[in-house]
């Protein structure tokens, strides 16, 4: 399949050129240049699918013919090893369980497909450098996805004083091929550098670089895959007559989640609505319900991995309506929240149901209850993390310690490694240059 750009300035790439770009160089976002049909009889085999191979008939289309039918088949087994379960919280309220992955949370799956993708794109001895500076979150998903991927070196940069203990523990604890530099400066500081870096032409010719921002193809397209499961999972416990269609809630910042729902949506899964459930950086909810779509400066809310001010996927969702916001306003739902109904919910859902939300999937919940008793339909909330992510907050809310799942336990016991380096480019290409110096083991 081949990918344009949402700008249309920039030339059509295939899925291989579009993987190791990233960005179009106009700065919209690739988006492929049709989108696929499933047939009847995918849908009717999907309950008794299991994820790697719905992941193989989902993706096929976007990644033919740039990775052959065994390799996308292994990519799917190898990415799609944990379990997304659907779990019924109460009544007609459903949470899709996206935390049991490597580092507990969903971004784990477009991190673990996308870097399969590049080591298919890659050649030994001809390594490529993966640049990403986080804010914790994605840092660790990206580490933990390309951990011993040949032919691919991941550098993270992160604010020194600005990721919490386990965060820098679950991308500074890896070794073999990541490397952690931790820098004197802000988030906004690492960002910089890395764009830096990209625009380096002398830097260009010692090394091959890529970055896994999570507007890339390859971290996008797979996370429709967990709507199809979800859809399957609840399709399978029910009695025959019910209505097919069920609406999603979908905790969002950058809105790469949700615009992958609804793409999923169109290439004929049968769901009602989307909710676009915000913190209060509200800027999606206040343009579905003004017309005015005004980005702001981002405000900070427990539900931290959604203090986005700026959502860099929206172009996506408005080219997935064909640019008509009418037609977005009649499936995309708003919703936004403070933080103190978030924590209620997290204690009175613990309380009554026995189920512990984390901030984000807490949100989720909260749009269903508001939006259920009118739309009719289940819903289904994404739970996009654990709880124990957060652990400070959620022990504070529900008043009792909280047990680390294995995967964070596991960190706890290992030593941090960690370069260091003042908030300056000199430093860091120096760093970068001696990687291009020491021959990368092949
Ligand atoms: C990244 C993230 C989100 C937001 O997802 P988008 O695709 O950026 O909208 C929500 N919850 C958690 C826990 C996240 O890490």
């Amino acid at each position: 399949m081949n990918f344009y750009s949402t700008n249309h300035q920039a030339p059509e790439l295939s899925f291989k050129e579009a993987v190791i770009k990233g960005l179009p160089q106009d700065k919209g976002l690739f988006f492929p240049k049709e989108i696929p049909s499933l047939p009847a009889s995918f849908f009717e085999a999907l309950p008794g699918m299991d994820l790697p191979e719905i992941a193989f008939q989902v993706l096929q289309p976007f990644t033919t013919p740039d990775i052959s039918e065994a390799d996308l088949r292994a990519i799917c087994a190898e990415v799609f090893t944990f379990p997304i379960p659907l779990k019924q919280v109460k009544g007609n309220i459903y949470s899709l369980e996206l935390f049991h992955g490597p580092t507990c949370a969903f971004k784990d799956v477009g991190a673990r497909f996308m870097s399969r993708c590049l080591q298919a794109f890659t050649t030994p001895g001809k390594p490529v450098t993966v640049l990403v500076a986080t804010s914790g979150d994605t840092g660790s998903a990206v580490a933990n996805g390309f951990l011993g991927v040949e032919n691919v070196e991941v550098v993270i940069l992160y604010p020194k004083e600005g990721v919490s203990d386990i965060q820098e523990r679950q991308f500074t604890t890896l070794g073999q091929n990541i490397r952690a530099v931790a820098v004197e400066g802000t988030f906004d500081d690492c960002q910089h550098l890395v764009k830096q870096a990209f625009s380096d032409e002398a830097l260009a010719k010692d090394m091959q670089l890529s970055s896994a921002n999570s507007i890339n193809v390859a971290r996008w397209l797979p996370q429709m895959v967990y709507y199809f499961h979800a859809w399957g999972q609840w399709r399978k416990a029910q009695p025959q007559e019910v209505s097919d269609a069920v609406t999603f809630a979908v905790p969002s910042g950058n809105f790469g989640n949700l615009a992958a729902g609804v793409q999923a949506q169109r290439m004929g899964l049968p769901v009602r609505y989307f909710i676009a459930a915000t913190n209060r950086n509200k800027v999606v909810p206040d343009y579905l319900e003004t017309g005015n779509y005004t980005p702001a400066p981002s405000v900070p809310t427990i539900a931290n991995a959604m203090d986005v001010g700026s959502p860099n996927n929206f172009p996506r969702m408005l080219e997935l309506f064909g640019q008509d916001d009418k037609a977005l306003k009649e499936t995309v739902k708003g919703y936004w929240t403070d933080d103190a109904p978030i924590k209620t919910a997290i204690r009175g859902v613990n309380e009554k149901e026995d189920y512990l939300l984390d901030p984000h999937g807490a949100i989720g919940y909260l749009a269903l209850e508001q939006y259920l008793p009118a739309l009719q339909t289940t819903g289904i909330f994404l739970e996009t993390a654990h709880p124990a992510k957060f652990r400070e907050s959620i022990e504070a809310i529900v008043g009792s310690e909280l047990a680390l799942p294995a995967q964070l336990q596991a960190f706890l016991n290992k030593p941090k490694k960690a370069g260091s380096i003042p908030n300056d480019y000199g430093s860091f290409t120096a760093v970068l240059q001696e990687m291009a110096n020491t021959s990368p083991a092949s």
